[in-house]
């Protein structure tokens, strides 16, 4: 469904889904077609976030890299086209809170890059995300879904972890996405994962990091949300913060499944989510 401009200011649609405290709730990981595999703008994805009764939306689009990297990402001479893409959704829905983020790739040796990038602009947060294991392996493309029987995916599992904690341990990042990414086409290893998620859990804990509960998942081949319920019950029991996100690469996708996600963060026993505005964050309880 498409919503359109009219409607929402004339406060003409409800809440979809009231009951629970979606109110409160924020979708900070959301995508522009400046990455080259999302659609709409970063104001349809603002009024689709009212009109689902969210409290805020964030823009967190493929972070540049200082060369032509991938063919999945803005490139950094786009920068200010997203800028003005993020004010634009900003001017059309105010005062309703349109976030400036971004998702940045995360691998060793690109630091200094991250903090020139977070100085560029008044980010309200940054997500860390570990998609690359090694430089042409993201291991979330389809196009290498062959390597998870070239070799053991316990193997596959413990590069992925080593490097979600490095990007945790650099303290650069408000939250961090999609915790157990490497589950995306169903590939899980044997014996007790708790082994990958203890040194990621600890490394959350010592940086005060928060952790993004993505319904992205749902939608992939896998089909249940990231992180894994034993994960996020470390989380928990760890004194982990966390945020709901759907990681949107079309507006109708803003909010998707957020039900669920709740349902599943009250079970944990979860009573509060985090928002961000200039990279600080605020703990909101469910309502
Ligand atoms: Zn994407
Ligand atoms: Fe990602
Ligand atoms: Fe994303
Ligand atoms: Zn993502």
């Amino acid at each position: 469904m498409r919503l359109t401009g009219p409607f929402v200011k004339h406060g003409l649609l409800t809440p979809f889904f009231p009951a629970i405290g979606t109110r409160m709730l924020a979708d900070y990981h959301t995508h522009t077609p400046l990455c080259r595999h999302a659609t709409g703008a970063p104001v349809e994805y603002a009024l689709a976030a009212m009109a689902m009764g969210l409290a805020e939306v964030g823009i967190s689009d493929h972070s540049p890299m200082p060369e032509p990297f991938d063919d999945w990402r803005m490139d950094l001479g786009e920068l200010d086209e997203y800028f003005a893409l993020v004010a634009e959704a900003r001017a059309a829905v105010a005062p309703f809170p349109v976030r400036l983020g971004l998702e940045v790739d995360y691998f060793p040796g690109q630091e200094k890059w991250i903090e020139s990038l977070a100085d560029r602009a008044p980010w309200d947060y940054l997500i860390g995300s570990v998609h690359y294991l090694a430089p042409g392996w993201d291991v979330d493309n389809p196009k290498w879904i062959g390597k998870f029987s070239e070799q053991p995916v316990a193997e596959i599992w413990q590069l992925y972890f080593a490097e979600y904690e490095k990007c945790i341990r650099t303290g650069l990042f408000d939250f961090v996405a999609h915790p157990d990414l490497v589950k995306k086409f169903g590939h899980r290893p044997a014996g007790d994962l708790r082994t990958y998620y203890e040194p990621v859990i600890a490394a959350l804990a010592d940086t005060g990091t928060a952790m993004e509960v993505s319904t992205a998942g749902l939608r992939k081949p896998v089909g249940e949300i990231y992180p894994s319920r034993e994960m996020l019950e470390m989380a928990f029991a760890a004194g982990v913060e966390i945020v709901i996100s759907s990681d949107a690469h079309a507006p109708e996708e803003v909010g998707a499944d957020f039900p669920v996600a709740e349902q599943l963060i009250r079970d944990i026993g979860y009573t509060s989510t985090l928002q961000f505005a200039r990279r600080q964050k605020t703990r909101v309880p469910l309502t």
